[in-house]
């Protein structure tokens, strides 16, 4: 569980903003629903901005209660619904958002979103001063100074459940099943559902796949008497990787199947971990907000709430943890 950290007032805001940016996420909902609940507690008010940034430079925002956020705790998605905006990207655009929040007597924004998003909401809060608090909400986990992000922990029970279902098919049928799971480039998912699911290999974004070595631990596998064999692909810059894997290992004598999770690990009703992760990560943003910090992510480190500067997350690239290639590999043999 996540202490929340006990910060001091110094200025109350009179009114914030709440976006989601970017790809949607699990958690997006409890998020903006602690955000909303903790702000009204405290007597702040709070807007929505539709469709992440393009509310923002559209000037469309809507007044947010009590009301407005009930009932969506376990809905995936976001209902301030989601979008990609170019415009953002514009520097004299965002300098004009800024002015249009402060003629609106807004005084502190919450940016719920990926990697992108975080970007935007450091180069506002750069150029323009405003106080801009980021929470990391994605199925990727890529973010660097969090440990965790909202949305990941669904990602990878949605990907096990799959995975699982896969296996009795692959086990009836004898054959290996590739299965290629999200997580843009940066393999997180694929590491967990990997390691959780007993994969046999999962093989990594950039990493350089070796077919015959592939064949060499799936010939390996067949002499020790396992028929079936299920090997995890992370989504990478290839959209024909994993179809393509498949017929080469076909081609070797092992019946292989490509099997593309897609979107269906974006939704999903958020399990009780990315909740609770939500849930605290939106209170403690409207507790940073009142203590005058801004420019600043709020992640888990080491199980903690922890401040991080958007300046390094939006330039620093997050490692995928050391050792647990080997150790999926250990355990599934
Ligand atoms: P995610 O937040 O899930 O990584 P994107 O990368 O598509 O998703 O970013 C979402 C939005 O964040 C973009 O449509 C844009 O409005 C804003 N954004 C992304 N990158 C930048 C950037 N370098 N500068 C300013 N805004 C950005």
């Amino acid at each position: 569980m996540w202490n929340l950290p006990v910060l001091p007032r110094v200025r109350q805001p009179r009114r914030i903003v709440i976006v989601t940016s970017g790809g949607d996420s699990p958690g997006m909902n409890p998020a903006i629903r602690a955000v909303v609940r903790s702000a009204i507690h405290c007597g702040i008010e709070v807007l929505g901005s539709d469709r992440g940034y393009t509310g923002l430079v559209e000037d469309e925002l809507r007044p947010m209660n009590t009301a407005s956020v009930g009932n969506i705790l376990h809905r995936g998605g976001t209902v301030l619904k989601s979008d990609r905006c170019d415009a953002f990207r514009e520097p004299t655009v965002r300098a004009r958002v800024a002015q249009a929040l402060h003629k609106r007597g807004v005084e502190g924004l919450v940016v719920i979103g990926g990697d992108g998003s975080l970007t935007g909401a450091h180069l506002l809060a750069e150029e323009t001063g405003f106080p801009v608090i980021g929470l990391p909400g994605t199925i990727d986990n890529d973010i660097y100074g969090t440990d965790d992000t909202i949305g990941f922990d669904t990602a990878v029970n949605t990907g096990l459940e799959a995975i699982d279902r896969i296996r009795d098919t692959a086990h009836s049928h004898e054959r290996v099943f590739l299965v290629e799971v999200m997580g843009r480039s940066s393999g997180f998912i694929a590491l967990a559902v990997g390691l959780a699911g007993g994969a046999e290999s999962v093989l990594l974004p950039d990493c350089r796949i070796d077919v015959p070595e592939l064949v060499q631990r799936l010939n390996l596998s067949k002499r020790r008497g396992k028929n079936s064999s299920l090997i995890v692909v992370a989504e990478g810059h290839d959209p024909q990787l994993t179809a393509r894997l498949a017929g080469q290992l076909t081609e070797h004598g092992h019946q292989a199947r490509a099997c593309i999770l897609g979107h269906i690990q974006r939704g999903g009703s958020p399990t009780g971990h990315d909740r609770l992760l939500a849930s605290t990560l939106g209170a403690s943003a409207v507790d940073h907000l009142c203590a005058d910090k801004g420019d600043i992510m709020l992640g888990v480190q080491a199980g903690c709430i922890a401040a991080v500067p958007l300046r390094d997350v939006a330039g620093l690239r997050k490692p995928l943890p050391t050792g647990i290639l080997d150790l999926a590999r250990i355990l599934a043999t």
